[in-house]
């Protein structure tokens, strides 16, 4: 990178869905309500990443005012939302052509020419990426040290494992080449008996750790219907102090790992025996693990 770094970048990444912008959006409400200032860069296709900071509203994508406009400046791509937080989408291609991960490198690429982080010094910038990383696109946040350390939501659902366990592979493979690494993996959705002793068995077995356990709540549903974060529409509940309990994590913490994803047959065997565990909740059998 050209430009010197201005503030902690961090990257977040799951499989779509999963609540990726949800988590980071009230992350960065949570840091804006503390007092930092915050950039959040959508990097997903969808551009829907920093709607509830901004009252459900739409923002132009960096990639669409591109191909409109010769020069841009911030102030077309960029909106002021909650509690100042600087919210950007870097938009995707034409559905069907192209590269989804040019958007990111586009948008990455415009924001050092213009020097947005030199002269708006934030202290921290998130961007929330689209993890299924089959793509190379998707892994450059990673990949070219844009982001010092990387967070993946995931649910006990094995899909969304399975997309974390991706995460890990890109991970492992370019952080000793000065690639970003793990901070950890925020537990999103958490409803079922097993959930949380199933992703927690997911870190053991992988290297890494749980910063944060994020209940499956109606205050989220409710807050989104309004275009809000919970930390703006709800700020008192439960679960927007769930919320700033990660972004304090994020704020405090700069421990990262490198993961040891699990390989395929690995995986195989881990959702397998998963699988046998759930049949036996279900018929009633009880282990010492939490709850089963
Ligand atoms: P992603 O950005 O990963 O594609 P979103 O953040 O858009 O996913 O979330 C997808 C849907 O799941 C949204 O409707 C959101 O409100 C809901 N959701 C996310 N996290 C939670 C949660 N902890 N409790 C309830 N609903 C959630
Ligand atoms: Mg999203």
């Amino acid at each position: 990178m050209s430009e010197k770094k201005q503030g902690k970048h961090v990257a977040i990444y799951g499989k779509g869905g999963i609540g990726k912008s949800t988590t980071t959006s009230n992350i960065s409400a949570a840091l804006a309500e503390a007092g930092y200032r915050v950039i959040q860069i959508g990097c997903d296709p969808k551009s829907d990443s920093t709607t509830i900071l901004r009252g459900g509203n739409d923002l132009p994508t960096v990639l669409d005012t591109l191909r409109e406009q010769s020069k841009v400046r911030i102030e077309d791509v960029s909106a002021v939302g909650f509690g100042g937080v600087l919210c950007i989408e870097a938009g995707g291609p034409v559905p069907g052509v192209g590269c989804a991960g040019r958007g990111i490198n586009a948008a990455v690429e415009l924001l050092q020419e213009l020097k947005l982080f030199e002269e708006y010094k934030p202290d921290f910038v998130l961007y929330d990426v689209l993890g299924d990383v089959v793509c190379g696109g998707f892994a450059v946040p990673i990949r070219d040290g844009i982001a010092d350390r990387v967070f993946v939501v995931t649910s006990s659902d094995f899909m969304a494992v399975f997309a974390a366990n991706n995460l890990f592979k890109a991970v492992n493979k370019y952080a000793p080449s000065g690639g970003a690494r793990l901070g950890g993996v925020i537990a999103n959705s958490i409803q079922a008996a097993y959930a949380k002793s199933l992703i927690d068995d997911f870190t053991d077995q992988t290297g890494t750790t749980v910063v944060g356990y994020v209940p499956r709540s109606i205050t989220v549903a409710q807050s989104e219907l309004y275009g809000k974060t919970v930390i703006e529409a709800l700020p008192e509940s439960g679960q927007a102090q769930v919320y700033r309990n990660l972004a304090r994590y994020i704020d405090e913490n700069e421990e990262s790992v490198i993961p040891k994803p699990l390989n395929a047959p690995e995986l195989k065997r881990w959702a397998r025996s998963w699988g046998d565990r759930i049949f036996e909740v279900e018929s009633g059998v009880v282990h010492n693990m939490a709850s089963i």
